[in-house]
Protein backbone atom coordinates (compact mmCIF):
# COMPACT_ATOMS: atom_id res chain seq x y z
CA UNK A 1 0.00 0.00 0.00
CA UNK A 2 1.17 3.66 -1.19
CA UNK A 3 -0.28 6.66 0.50
CA UNK A 4 -0.12 10.15 -0.39
CA UNK A 5 -0.63 13.12 0.87
CA UNK A 6 -0.52 16.18 -1.61
CA UNK A 7 -0.41 19.65 0.36
CA UNK A 8 -0.44 22.67 -0.83
CA UNK A 9 -2.71 25.86 -0.35
CA UNK A 10 -6.08 26.86 -2.84
CA UNK A 11 -5.42 26.68 -6.33
CA UNK A 12 -1.79 25.11 -5.96
CA UNK A 13 -2.83 22.32 -8.29
CA UNK A 14 -3.27 19.49 -6.20
CA UNK A 15 -6.77 18.39 -7.95
CA UNK A 16 -5.08 18.35 -11.33
CA UNK A 17 -2.22 16.74 -10.60
CA UNK A 18 -4.08 14.16 -8.41
CA UNK A 19 -5.91 12.98 -11.62
CA UNK A 20 -2.67 12.47 -13.46
CA UNK A 21 -1.24 10.66 -10.75
CA UNK A 22 -4.08 8.00 -10.21
CA UNK A 23 -4.04 7.52 -13.65
CA UNK A 24 0.20 6.43 -13.63
CA UNK A 25 -0.08 4.70 -9.74
CA UNK A 26 -3.50 3.56 -9.48
CA UNK A 27 -4.13 5.25 -6.32
CA UNK A 28 -7.85 6.23 -5.22
CA UNK A 29 -8.23 9.90 -5.32
CA UNK A 30 -9.74 10.98 -1.73
CA UNK A 31 -10.48 14.96 -1.99
CA UNK A 32 -12.83 15.69 1.15
CA UNK A 33 -13.48 18.79 -0.82
CA UNK A 34 -15.12 16.99 -3.86
CA UNK A 35 -16.64 14.60 -1.04
CA UNK A 36 -18.06 17.98 0.69
CA UNK A 37 -19.63 19.61 -2.57
CA UNK A 38 -20.89 15.93 -3.79
CA UNK A 39 -22.44 16.21 -0.28
CA UNK A 40 -23.74 19.65 -0.35
CA UNK A 41 -25.13 19.11 -4.23
CA UNK A 42 -27.10 15.84 -3.20
CA UNK A 43 -28.61 17.59 -0.35
CA UNK A 44 -27.56 14.94 2.24
CA UNK A 45 -27.43 15.86 6.24
CA UNK A 46 -23.90 16.04 6.30
CA UNK A 47 -24.45 18.50 2.89
CA UNK A 48 -26.83 21.07 4.99
CA UNK A 49 -24.61 20.85 8.10
CA UNK A 50 -21.72 21.98 6.17
CA UNK A 51 -22.97 23.99 3.10
CA UNK A 52 -22.33 27.58 5.02
CA UNK A 53 -19.11 26.22 5.97
CA UNK A 54 -17.90 25.55 2.53
CA UNK A 55 -19.77 29.35 1.07
CA UNK A 56 -17.82 31.21 3.74
CA UNK A 57 -14.26 29.38 2.81
CA UNK A 58 -13.85 28.26 6.72
CA UNK A 59 -12.88 24.91 7.23
CA UNK A 60 -15.00 22.12 8.22
CA UNK A 61 -14.61 20.40 12.38
CA UNK A 62 -12.04 18.14 12.57
CA UNK A 63 -14.59 15.53 13.92
CA UNK A 64 -16.63 15.86 11.06
CA UNK A 65 -14.65 15.76 8.51
CA UNK A 66 -12.17 12.96 10.06
CA UNK A 67 -15.21 10.95 9.94
CA UNK A 68 -16.18 11.35 6.73
CA UNK A 69 -12.59 10.50 5.31
CA UNK A 70 -12.09 7.57 7.44
CA UNK A 71 -15.77 6.17 5.94
CA UNK A 72 -14.14 6.64 2.37
CA UNK A 73 -11.45 4.69 3.17
CA UNK A 74 -13.21 2.31 4.30
CA UNK A 75 -15.60 2.22 1.14
CA UNK A 76 -12.39 1.45 -0.86
CA UNK A 77 -11.09 -2.06 0.78
CA UNK A 78 -9.31 -2.94 -2.25
CA UNK A 79 -7.33 0.29 -2.81
CA UNK A 80 -3.96 0.03 -3.62
CA UNK A 81 -2.88 3.15 -1.57
CA UNK A 82 -4.84 6.63 -1.24
CA UNK A 83 -3.88 10.42 -2.47
CA UNK A 84 -5.19 12.23 0.16
CA UNK A 85 -6.13 15.66 -1.55
CA UNK A 86 -7.01 18.90 0.63
CA UNK A 87 -6.79 16.06 3.70
CA UNK A 88 -5.33 16.65 6.43
CA UNK A 89 -5.88 20.09 6.32
CA UNK A 90 -5.24 20.73 10.69
CA UNK A 91 -2.53 18.43 12.85
CA UNK A 92 -5.43 17.07 14.82
CA UNK A 93 -6.52 15.49 11.81
CA UNK A 94 -3.17 14.66 10.62
CA UNK A 95 -2.66 12.99 14.23
CA UNK A 96 -6.27 11.01 13.20
CA UNK A 97 -4.98 10.13 9.96
CA UNK A 98 -1.84 8.58 11.40
CA UNK A 99 -3.52 6.61 13.97
CA UNK A 100 -6.23 5.44 11.70
CA UNK A 101 -3.53 4.35 8.78
CA UNK A 102 -1.78 2.81 11.83
CA UNK A 103 -5.02 0.56 12.45
CA UNK A 104 -4.69 -0.89 9.58
CA UNK A 105 -1.01 -1.65 9.33
CA UNK A 106 -0.42 1.32 6.96
CA UNK A 107 1.34 4.98 7.17
CA UNK A 108 1.36 7.97 5.25
CA UNK A 109 4.50 7.50 2.86
CA UNK A 110 4.96 10.58 1.01
CA UNK A 111 4.07 14.06 1.78
CA UNK A 112 4.29 15.99 -1.43
CA UNK A 113 3.95 19.87 -1.02
CA UNK A 114 3.34 21.77 -4.26
CA UNK A 115 5.30 25.19 -3.39
CA UNK A 116 2.98 28.21 -5.26
CA UNK A 117 3.09 32.22 -4.47
CA UNK A 118 0.07 33.73 -3.11
CA UNK A 119 -0.16 35.79 -6.53
CA UNK A 120 -0.32 32.69 -8.98
CA UNK A 121 -2.85 31.32 -6.51
CA UNK A 122 -4.66 34.44 -7.14
CA UNK A 123 -4.84 34.62 -10.82
CA UNK A 124 -5.46 30.82 -10.94
CA UNK A 125 -7.98 31.03 -8.77
CA UNK A 126 -9.92 33.51 -10.65
CA UNK A 127 -9.31 31.95 -13.77
CA UNK A 128 -10.79 28.39 -12.20
CA UNK A 129 -13.83 30.33 -11.12
CA UNK A 130 -15.04 31.32 -14.88
CA UNK A 131 -15.11 27.53 -15.45
CA UNK A 132 -15.85 26.25 -12.42
CA UNK A 133 -18.06 28.24 -10.50
CA UNK A 134 -17.33 27.81 -7.24
CA UNK A 135 -18.94 30.22 -4.89
CA UNK A 136 -16.01 29.97 -2.79
CA UNK A 137 -12.74 30.68 -5.33
CA UNK A 138 -14.74 34.41 -5.31
CA UNK A 139 -12.55 36.82 -4.12
CA UNK A 140 -13.13 37.49 -0.78
CA UNK A 141 -14.05 33.72 0.05
CA UNK A 142 -10.51 33.14 -1.57
CA UNK A 143 -9.21 35.47 0.63
CA UNK A 144 -10.32 33.55 3.81
CA UNK A 145 -9.32 30.07 2.31
CA UNK A 146 -5.56 31.55 2.19
CA UNK A 147 -6.10 32.38 5.79
CA UNK A 148 -7.04 29.42 6.99
CA UNK A 149 -3.94 27.85 5.10
CA UNK A 150 -2.10 30.16 6.75
CA UNK A 151 -3.56 30.18 9.98
CA UNK A 152 -4.30 26.33 10.85
CA UNK A 153 -2.90 24.50 7.45
CA UNK A 154 0.44 25.48 6.97
CA UNK A 155 1.57 23.65 11.18
CA UNK A 156 0.62 20.25 8.97
CA UNK A 157 3.91 20.49 7.60
CA UNK A 158 6.37 20.50 10.55
CA UNK A 159 4.33 17.92 12.21
CA UNK A 160 5.50 15.47 8.39
CA UNK A 161 9.05 17.44 8.04
CA UNK A 162 9.73 15.95 11.98
CA UNK A 163 8.88 11.92 10.09
CA UNK A 164 11.45 13.30 7.48
CA UNK A 165 8.03 12.86 4.68
CA UNK A 166 8.06 16.02 3.04
CA UNK A 167 9.08 16.41 -0.88
CA UNK A 168 8.58 20.36 -1.85
CA UNK A 169 7.78 21.06 -5.51
CA UNK A 170 7.88 24.11 -7.36
CA UNK A 171 4.34 24.41 -8.24
CA UNK A 172 4.51 26.97 -10.89
CA UNK A 173 5.06 25.91 -14.96
CA UNK A 174 3.96 23.55 -17.04
CA UNK A 175 1.38 20.70 -15.77
CA UNK A 176 3.24 17.91 -17.43
CA UNK A 177 6.61 19.51 -16.06
CA UNK A 178 5.19 19.74 -12.67
CA UNK A 179 4.18 16.02 -12.85
CA UNK A 180 7.38 14.76 -14.11
CA UNK A 181 8.76 16.42 -11.07
CA UNK A 182 5.92 14.83 -8.73
CA UNK A 183 6.36 11.24 -10.03
CA UNK A 184 10.81 11.28 -9.85
CA UNK A 185 9.25 12.27 -6.03
CA UNK A 186 7.24 9.59 -6.14
CA UNK A 187 9.58 6.67 -7.91
CA UNK A 188 12.01 7.33 -4.96
CA UNK A 189 9.48 5.99 -2.14
CA UNK A 190 7.71 3.76 -3.99
P1 LIG B 1 -10.98 22.24 -1.46
O1 LIG B 1 -11.79 21.73 -2.61
O2 LIG B 1 -9.95 21.27 -1.00
O3 LIG B 1 -10.41 23.62 -1.72
O4 LIG B 1 -12.00 22.39 -0.22
C1 LIG B 1 -13.13 23.25 -0.30
C2 LIG B 1 -13.66 23.53 1.08
O5 LIG B 1 -14.07 22.30 1.74
C3 LIG B 1 -12.67 24.16 2.06
O6 LIG B 1 -12.57 25.59 1.90
C4 LIG B 1 -13.30 23.78 3.40
O7 LIG B 1 -14.45 24.57 3.67
C5 LIG B 1 -13.79 22.36 3.12
N1 LIG B 1 -12.75 21.36 3.41
C6 LIG B 1 -12.14 20.52 2.52
N2 LIG B 1 -11.25 19.72 3.11
C7 LIG B 1 -11.26 20.05 4.42
C8 LIG B 1 -10.53 19.60 5.55
N3 LIG B 1 -9.59 18.63 5.44
N4 LIG B 1 -10.82 20.16 6.77
C9 LIG B 1 -11.76 21.11 6.88
N5 LIG B 1 -12.47 21.61 5.85
C10 LIG B 1 -12.22 21.10 4.63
Amino acid sequence: MFNLVIFGPPGAGKGTQSEKIIDKYKLVHLSTGDMFRSHISNDTELGKRVKEILADGRLVPDSITIDMLEEEVKNNPEAEGFIFDGFPRTVPQAEALDAFLEGKGSKVDLVLQLDVDQNVIKERIAERQKVSGRADDDAVKLLKRIDEYFDKTIHVLPYYQEQGKVTTLNGVGKIDDIFEAICGAIDEKH
